[in-house]
């Protein structure tokens, strides 16, 4: 991923919830259950997803987890975040097949 997602993705490896810490079923960490404003960044992404059809979590609703929806939503991060860093394994295999300059 680059640009803007790339960036995003960044940021929500930067706020994955801890063990037995709660998050929003929304937001995850992003908003601190309600607690802090989501950063520009993330209503950045959100609206851009709104704007390709996708499904999009509310801005302005918070909800803790259950446990149910936190083990679905680690099982998605850890498939997400494997896709993520196959593709930059991807990535920097083909710079380094076109690095012949060095
Ligand atoms: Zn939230």
């Amino acid at each position: 991923m680059t640009g803007l997602f790339g960036r995003a993705a960044d940021w929500l490896e930067f706020g994955r919830p801890g063990e037995g810490e709660d998050f929003c079923v929304h937001h995850g960490l992003a908003c601190r259950m309600g607690a802090e404003p989501l950063a520009e960044i993330y209503v950045m992404v959100v609206e851009a997803q709104r704007q390709l059809g996708q499904d999009v979590p509310p801005l302005d609703e918070h909800r803790a987890a259950t446990f149910e929806e936190r083990r679905q939503y680690e099982a998605e991060f850890a498939e997400a975040l494997a896709e993520a860093e196959a593709r930059n394994a991807a990535s920097e295999a083909d710079l380094e097949a076109g690095a012949t300059w060095t």
